[in-house]
């Protein structure tokens, strides 16, 4: 089977197995993990963040950030696409009691000029603005990126201006392996960062929050209220350290293997439109009459496991466990279908 509905869909390699199976644990509710405790020192050490905590998935860490930048009747100024606002439940709502402040803007990305202008003034019947969140690589923003000259200027507003400034940067690597900018300067630009494991990295679980020490101290806290506080949670740390050590350097094979898929849609009769690829993310419509869920399942007849994103609209992700023999397999498939 060739499954391509997201990046989340990897299993562990043997390398990794071995790694998780030969893995160092202890309790890290009491800070006693050896392998959570690597990992957390790893991945702050290379966003130059003072400290780092592990969590069980990327929505959790974001939504601790939320909660630990903001206090109730505060709000979030975020892409009306991001993942804090579609994808996670209305967490924002939920946990922390928030509202929100939505931009628009091309492939999910917003200016500087933007967020200035959204930026409320002080009065008892408004929200205050608080929380500025962008995401790198855009997910519904179809796995666009920003470079760091792009977020600069807004980092340099939430400075001025007193707002905190939180990366999800569930694909941040992804990001990196086409701009060739380092995660140091990425952690330079932002008060805090999520990263996630278990997208493009290939771990089987994991994100990780990263920030100065005192916001980690009380994200602790928010972790296990929300009851995150896992005990030998090591063996999925280790698959961690294993990843950011191995499957870092290779996404640029996904991205290269997304622009081949993206030219054959292109040259296909029944597709409507390809978005611009620009990392492991393939968003297009098909032509009506033709619908995606009809799609779909003249591809589940391939054996090929794809999903929808809107009526007309479809998602491929490219990914470690996506090979070249799976990729020359769906561009013959491609070609073959008739509608
Ligand atoms: C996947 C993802 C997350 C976190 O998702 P989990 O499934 O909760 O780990 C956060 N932000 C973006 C942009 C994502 O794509």
């Amino acid at each position: 089977m060739i499954n391509i509905i997201s990046d989340t869909v990897t299993t562990p390699t043997p390398g990794m197995l071995d790694a998780m199976m030969s893995a160092q644990v202890g309790d890290d509710v009491f800070k006693q993990d050896p392998s959570i405790n690597a990992l957390q020192e790893k991945a702050a050490a290379m966003f130059g963040k003072e400290a780092g905590l592990f969590c069980p998935s990327g929505t959790m860490t974001n939504q601790i950030a939320i909660n630990v930048h903001t206090d109730r009747l505060d709000e979030m100024i975020c892409h009306k696409y991001s993942h804090v606002y579609q994808y996670e439940t209305g967490g924002y709502g939920f946990n922390s009691g928030i509202a929100v402040n939505l931009l628009d803007g091309p492939h999910g990305k917003i200016t500087a000029d933007q967020v200035a202008a959204a930026i409320k003034p002080v009065y008892d019947w408004l929200p205050i603005s608080k929380l500025v969140v962008l995401e790198n690589t855009n997910n519904k923003g179809g796995g666009s990126y920003y470079r760091l000259d792009e977020i600069k200027p807004i980092t340099d507003l939430c400075k001025e201006r007193g707002l905190r400034l939180h990366l999800d940067g569930a694909r941040i690597f992804n990001a990196l392996a086409e701009t060739g900018e380092s995660t140091l300067d990425v952690g330079n630009h932002f008060d805090t960062v999520s990263i996630c494991l278990s997208k493009g990295l290939g771990a089987p679980v994991g994100s990780l929050l990263l920030g100065p020490a005192d916001f980690i101290a009380k994200a602790r806290r928010v972790r296990k209220v929300m009851g995150g506080g896992m005990r030998q949670a090591g063996f999925l740390a280790a698959a961690g350290l294993y990843a950011l050590e191995n499957n870092v350097d290779r996404l640029k094979e996904d991205h290269e293997h997304a622009r081949i898929i993206e030219a054959k849609l292109k040259s296909l009769p029944y597709i409507e439109n390809v978005r611009p690829v620009q990392t492991n993310l393939i968003i297009f419509d098909v032509k009506p009459p033709l619908t995606s869920d009809v799609y779909i399942a003249k591809l589940k007849e391939h054996n090929i496991n794809a999903a929808a994103y809107g009526p007309q609209t479809m998602r491929f992700v490219t990914h470690l466990d996506f090979s070249r023999a799976m990729l020359d397999k769906l561009l013959v498939t491609l070609d073959n279908m008739r509608f």
